[in-house]
């Protein structure tokens, strides 16, 4: 019979599945601008490139106060923007955990839910009046919509682990402005934008080198700006030539295809996804006889139990002898760890979170590289709790632009803007 695996012997199994060498990133990269030029031409493609009819960025001198409402995957954010000009600005911010329910349930209720949220939120911080004018609100949405105005979008599919009936094929703008007038918020609903095209315009306004935009949170996906001559899915419209669009890529591939052995983007990369494959690592191993025997691993064994945030824990654990993934198996999965075990996690933790920053910095180099950014270099503006939380999600993603374009990579710093004051009721 053949010899027991060591967990070393697991290890270098994995390491060669997970790991991308800078020739492959390279292939990737080159394969990956050539999907975005896809997308431009016509609708459909691998990668829908989707036209969000925001002309241009920001000059930096735009001043005054603005609402926006954040609808992302996990977290529902009610901000009070105020512009400052000179790239300044200051941000209040309250954030509300959506249930799984909501996620799943009616979605004219889930827009009233957002335009409760809005309302408490203006009269928990600002003192207005019924004669002030009303604000201007934009609602990020982050979900792929089809556009043909900046105050109008079909949603074309939920992603993210979203279900809500009645939202697919209908204007989110519409609906949304239908709770806005139930609950008599005042306000008056200016854009429908994405995270990424936001976090595009937001960043450009503090940093005008900023050219891309990338969110690392429950899903991934980027933004950055293109002139109207490079869009020929765009040409019936007639807008000139050099007229610039923000251009929101929406990386997921197709998350609802059930072919074995089908791997889509979003899935190696975001937050939602992470937790799932070490996962289904361990659920391998425990398959194959090599891993928990005799012990009770039904609390692993359920979908999406383990979170992207215990891979952050494991791989931070400052302890000699793991103790923090001792608490994480124990705690949550009710399960008996060894050293030898524990280590293996940690390792695979790392080769699982440093895969998804290598795949995301492939994300940003298609673009620098299709946009001849490499030269003068570009900033990038980076948000999301995947981003902002993995220990070393961003010096990965730098290594990898490094690997990818030599020292020149050094030319594309990403980085968050800050500055947020946060009231969080999660
Ligand atoms: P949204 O996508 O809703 O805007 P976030 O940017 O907060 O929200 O991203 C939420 C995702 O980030 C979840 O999938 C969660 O698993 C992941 N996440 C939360 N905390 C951490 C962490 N400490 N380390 C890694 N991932 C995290």
């Amino acid at each position: 019979a053949a010899e027991k695996k060591t967990m070393a012997d697991h290890l270098r199994k994995y390491e060669a599945l997970f790991t991308l060498t800078p020739q492959r990133m390279r292939m990737i990269v080159n394969a990956f601008e050539e999907t975005l030029d896809r997308g431009l031409q016509k609708d459909g493609e691998i990668v829908p490139m989707i036209p969000t009819f925001v002309f241009g960025y920001p000059d930096g001198t735009e001043t005054g106060e603005y609402l926006a409402l954040d609808l992302g995957g996990t977290n529902l954010r009610v901000c009070l923007v105020t512009l400052r000009g000179q790239g300044k600005f200051e941000i209040t911010q309250t954030k509300y955990k959506l249930t799984d329910e909501q996620k799943q349930d009616d979605g004219q209720k889930l827009f009233d839910f957002c335009a409760e949220c809005l309302a408490s939120f203006i009269t928990d911080n600002l003192g207005r009046t019924s004669e002030d004018p009303e604000l201007p609100l934009s609602f990020t949405f982050s979900y792929p919509c089809a556009q043909t105005r900046i105050d109008h979008g079909e949603l074309i599919r939920w992603t993210k682990g979203f279900g809500a009936p009645n939202v697919e094929g209908h204007d989110v703008a519409a609906m949304f402005a239908e709770s806005l007038a139930k609950f008599n918020v005042p306000i008056k609903l200016t854009s429908l934008i994405n995270d990424t095209t936001g976090t595009l315009i937001a960043s450009n306004y503090v940093d005008p080198n900023t050219k891309i935009a990338v969110i690392f949170g429950t899903g991934c996906n980027a933004a950055y700006m293109e002139t109207v001559g490079n869009i020929p899915k765009m040409k019936h419209l007639g807008l000139p030539d050099d007229q610039e669009m923000a251009i929101n890529y929406d990386i997921i591939i197709d998350e609802s295809s059930n072919k074995p052995g089908e791997q889509s983007f979003e899935k190696m990369i975001a937050g939602l996804y992470l937790g799932e494959v070490f996962r289904l690592v361990l659920t391998e191993m425990i398959d194959a006889g090599d891993l928990f025997l005799g012990q009770n691993t039904y609390k692993l064994e359920k979908e999406y139990a383990m979170d992207t945030a215990f891979l952050s824990l494991m791989e931070s654990d400052p302890t000699d002898e793991l103790l923090t993934v001792v608490g994480v198996f124990t705690y949550f999965f009710g399960i008996e760890t060894t050293l030898e075990e524990r280590q293996f996690f940690r390792s695979l933790a790392k080769l699982i979170g440093t895969r998804a920053a290598r795949l995301s910095a492939c994300g940003i180099a298609a673009i620098v590289s299709k946009k001849g950014y490499l030269e003068k270099g570009c900033s990038v503006g980076a948000d999301g709790s995947l981003y902002n939380k993995y220990p070393g999600f961003a010096d990965r993603i730098h290594q990898a632009l490094v690997d990818i374009f030599g020292e020149a990579g050094r030319q594309v710093p990403a980085g968050c803007i800050t500055g947020l004051i946060e009231t969080d009721f999660a």
